[in-house]
């Protein structure tokens, strides 16, 4: 689709939403369907795309890209009946006679922005959340995964027309001109920088938001931690898609005592994980690559920043421009005030502090903007149940991370500066939905008519005793 066409495409979704009757539960059905076939048809194109993209390994794609969007899927399509039904409510004894239920209706036509990081998943997934719900939607892609957008709007293009869905390519520009647009839901996944613009634009409509963003997320080591379990779970979570994670572990806050055993085994883990031949990480094809070259040099100054700073290179740090590969690296001794403890880091870079009491580490947290996600590595329950009530965060994992992305039951998004509004399952078809409450009456009754006016003694008595009993 064309950046010219927006308003048409725009007009003709806002018209069909109108004149349909809300989207039959089994045409909604019918499409999860359609989507699901077209990715298990497409499984190879896919990997291929992402590939092209930023060197992604295909078990990577099928792990973290594939396999999260067939779940929701799958999950949607199990429960659609059972989120579509009206919910019955209790009334008051003040309503009395009356009936009282929730029905779950479209928003109507909505807009999905996301990030290139994952960009299937974070593109397809909310598209099943909002078609679930019986939606109209545009969607626009990143910019910076261009085999993928472009396989996403063929995808769109074989399965809807483009008043049901569409596809909008583009950078900043074209979001920024859907963003004029007066949606009835803005579904955005990206910086917290953007999400602060595109909040801006869509006051301009009140067109509501869910915002995915980004930040720091912190993983916590206690001293009675298993360390190599620990350290086998936290390389995995950080160099998974080379960093480019929004809920991978940023930095490590790392008793004292067992600081040295943990670097050892994190350190064996990502050659076990990406040199298990010794051939060196950059042959590996377990490892992807970072996706632009600004990216890339972005990495390498907040790195050269900090050791400029006398943080202590513990592996990696190697940088090839040509390949467009960051070695997994891990630092220790960095300064808290360096970019690398200030910025979200985003990419394979894992900052090691060391600290002596729980104390410390619950005021580092706390003083930063709540994490999307917190990770405690710990076999002590008073230690973890003290995390969990002195920390606000979006999520949280006990003894593991990335997992909790992967379970739809559970709500998935982050808190102010990480974002706010959830995803996934049926919070995922709340987002799209309004929760529209209706009261039915019998004509001719009401049990507030006593509270009419005018308002004599006897109203006042009536008001006095709803305020004391009722
Ligand atoms: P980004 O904010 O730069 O871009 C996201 C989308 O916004 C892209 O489609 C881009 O074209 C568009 N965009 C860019 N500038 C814009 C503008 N001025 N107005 C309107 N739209 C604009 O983010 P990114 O670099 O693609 O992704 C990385 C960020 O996303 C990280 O902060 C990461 O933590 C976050 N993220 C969050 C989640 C989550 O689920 N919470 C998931 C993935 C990524």
């Amino acid at each position: 689709m064309q950046t010219s066409q927006i308003p048409e495409i725009f007009k003709a979704q806002k018209i069909r939403i109108r004149q349909a009757e809300v989207q039959p539960i089994a045409s909604r059905i019918a499409s999860l369907a359609r989507i699901k076939r077209w990715i298990e048809q497409n499984r190879r194109q896919i990997q291929d795309a992402i590939f092209k993209d930023f060197g992604k390994p295909p078990a990577e794609v099928d792990l973290s890209e594939i396999y999260p969007v067939l779940s929701e899927i799958k999950h949607a399509q199990k429960s659609i009946e059972q989120w579509t039904r009206s919910i019955r409510a209790a009334a008051p004894v003040a309503l009395i006679g009356t009936k009282s239920r929730v029905i779950y209706e479209p928003k109507g036509v909505c807009l999905i922005i996301s990030p290139w990081n994952f960009p299937f998943n974070l593109t397809v997934a909310p598209l099943v959340s909002a078609l679930t719900a019986g939606n109209r939607v545009i969607l626009k892609p990143s910019e910076l995964t261009p085999n993928c957008s472009s396989l996403i709007e063929k995808m769109v293009s074989e399965l809807f027309d483009p008043d049901e869905v569409a596809v909008i390519p583009g950078g900043k520009e074209v979001a920024e001109q859907l963003l004029k647009l007066p949606f009835d839901h803005i579904f955005f996944t990206g910086s917290p920088k953007v999400g602060k613009i595109v909040m801006q634009n869509a006051a301009q409509n009140l067109s509501s938001v869910t915002l995915e963003l980004g930040g720091k997320s912190p993983a916590v080591v206690d001293v009675s931690a298993n360390l190599e379990d620990t350290a086998e779970k936290l390389v995995w979570g950080k160099f998974l898609n080379c960093g480019q994670t929004c809920i991978a572990p940023d930095y490590v806050l790392v008793e004292e005592t067992v600081e040295e055993a943990l670097l050892e085994h994190m350190i064996s883990y990502v050659d076990k994980f990406f040199d298990p031949e010794g051939e060196g990480i950059d042959a590996s094809n377990s490892y992807s690559r970072i996706i632009s070259s600004q990216h890339l040099q972005r990495l390498d100054l907040l790195l050269s920043e900090a050791l400029d700073e006398q943080a202590f290179l513990e592996c990696g740090g190697v940088v090839d421009y040509q390949q467009m590969y960051f070695a997994p690296t891990i630092v220790s001794k960095v300064g808290l005030d360096t970019r690398l403890m200030q910025e979200e880091i985003f990419g394979p870079i894992l900052p090691v502090i060391c600290y002596s009491k729980l104390s410390e580490v619950i005021e580092q947290i706390n003083q930063r903007p709540k994490p999307l996600a917190l990770y405690v590595f710990s076999e002590s329950k008073t230690f973890v149940d003290r995390v969990i009530k002195e920390t606000s965060s979006g999520s949280m994992a006990i003894n593991d991370c990335i997992i909790q992305f992967m379970n739809p039951n559970l709500p998935f998004g982050g808190v102010n500066n990480s974002g706010f509004g959830k995803s996934h399952g049926f919070r995922g078809f709340q987002a799209f939905s309004n929760e529209k409450s209706i009261i039915t009456q019998k004509t001719g009754m009401t049990s507030v008519k006593p509270l009419y006016p005018p308002y004599t003694g006897l109203t006042q008595k009536a008001i006095d005793l709803l305020l004391k009993y009722l």
